[in-house]
């Protein structure tokens, strides 16, 4: 169906500058994902490390820009289900 790139960039909570991680996916270099169609990508964020301390589940927690991606490419992927159900 597709891949999620996790973790594949950072954005600095300081200047709000991203800086790419993992060399994959469109971004150039590695060949594994060649050709699969990339959903998404959910940028590695500490705050999901923080919350998680204090028990709350980022991807549930729709007020963070992080719950956002995850409701978003959630969104995608049910989109995607319904319309390959739909074309069967
Ligand atoms: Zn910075």
């Amino acid at each position: 169906m597709g891949a999620i790139v996790n973790m594949g960039e950072f954005e600095c909570p300081h200047c709000h500058q991203e800086s790419v991680l993992l060399r994959e996916g469109p971004r150039g270099g590695s060949k594994r994902l060649e050709g699969v169609e990339i959903l998404g990508r959910l940028p590695m964020d500490p705050s999901v490390a923080a919350q998680a301390d204090k028990g709350i589940v980022a991807a549930l927690d729709l007020n963070t820009k992080m719950g956002q991606r995850y409701g978003e490419l959630a969104r995608k992927v049910a989109q995607l289900l319904d319309s390959r159900s739909a074309a069967t």
